[in-house]
């Protein structure tokens, strides 16, 4: 979830009710219980074991609505708001700058620096998590962060942007679903919202589609070449529009019958490599 608009921030304040939500909550429990089926029984263990440590009240404290935490602490951490994305330029690509030169991290992650992108906080959390020096309170925010933004991170929205604050600048008309008023919550909400009625549901149906060869291909690369195929994901399809208005058009889409069952597709397996690219992660750092 990309918050900029008063609007959006307001709506992010009221909590889950507001429309424009990350992956919305959905699509990031999605993520985390495909996880959860590819762990081995140790990172299960462990797993569980760190988060029956955790007292936080932000979420419910099972590890599906853990996924979300990120999006709620956010609320009342701005510092941590550019850490959920990366803003690679559709016509000018660069990660280098998209990722503010890739700061070195401060001493514990979880405190900055703040213009940090989220290949980098997934790299540094996943560092931090691994590490038995970690503290044990820094440990639960790496987890916490980390299972969060590796979600973000295969947002297409989340990994490109065309002056139009990944997506939100583009209104649509008519929205597909009569709920979401932009293209960027159309991909974080809606388009999960389409593909089952709970997250449970989706990632079951999602999971039987994952085979052997699947686990194998989506384990190779890391942070940077996973947000760059989420860019190429993104500027292939989802911006696959008769117009691209930035910022400064303030324009409205309208999204084909095509583009929804394109755009289904593409957020399924989107989730699908998150939560196998999320165990893989959590199996080597636990
Ligand atoms: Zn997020």
């Amino acid at each position: 979830m990309r918050l900029f608009t008063a609007f959006g921030f307001a709506a992010a304040l009221l909590g889950s009710a507001g429309p424009a939500l990350a992956w919305g909550d959905l699509g990031h429990k999605v993520t985390a219980l495909i996880a959860y089926r590819h762990l081995t029984p140790k990172a299960r263990t462990a797993l569980d074991a760190l988060l029956a440590a955790d007292n936080d009240s932000l979420t419910p404290p099972d590890f599906a609505s853990r996924a979300t935490w990120a999006d709620k602490y956010r609320n009342g951490h701005r510092e941590t708001a550019e850490w959920h994305f990366v803003d690679i330029e559709l016509d000018h690509p660069d990660l280098q700058t998209a990722c503010f030169g890739f700061p070195t991290a401060s001493q514990r992650a979880s405190a900055g620096p703040a213009q940090d992108c989220v290949v980098d906080k997934v790299e540094e959390f996943e560092r931090e998590l691994a590490s038995p020096s970690t503290p044990p309170s820094e440990r639960l925010l790496a987890l916490k962060f980390l299972i969060h933004f590796i979600g973000d991170l295969h947002q297409p929205l989340h990994a490109s942007d065309h002056m139009d604050r990944g997506g939100n600048c583009i209104g649509l008309s008519p929205s597909p679903d009569g709920r979401d008023s932009n293209l960027h919550a159309y991909w974080d909400t809606g388009v999960v919202l389409a593909l089952g009625g709970s997250a449970n549901e989706i990632a079951a149906k999602l999971d039987a589609q994952i085979g052997p060869a699947d686990i194998a291909a989506w384990g190779r690369g890391e942070a940077k070449s996973w947000a760059m195929e989420s860019f190429l994901l993104s500027r292939k399809d989802v911006y696959a529009l008769a117009a691209k208005p930035t910022c400064n058009d303030r324009g409205f889409v309208g999204l084909s019958a095509a583009y929804q069952v394109t755009a289904q597709r593409d957020a399924a397996k989107q989730l699908e490599k998150a939560g196998v690219r999320m165990a893989i992660l959590l199996n080597r750092a636990l």
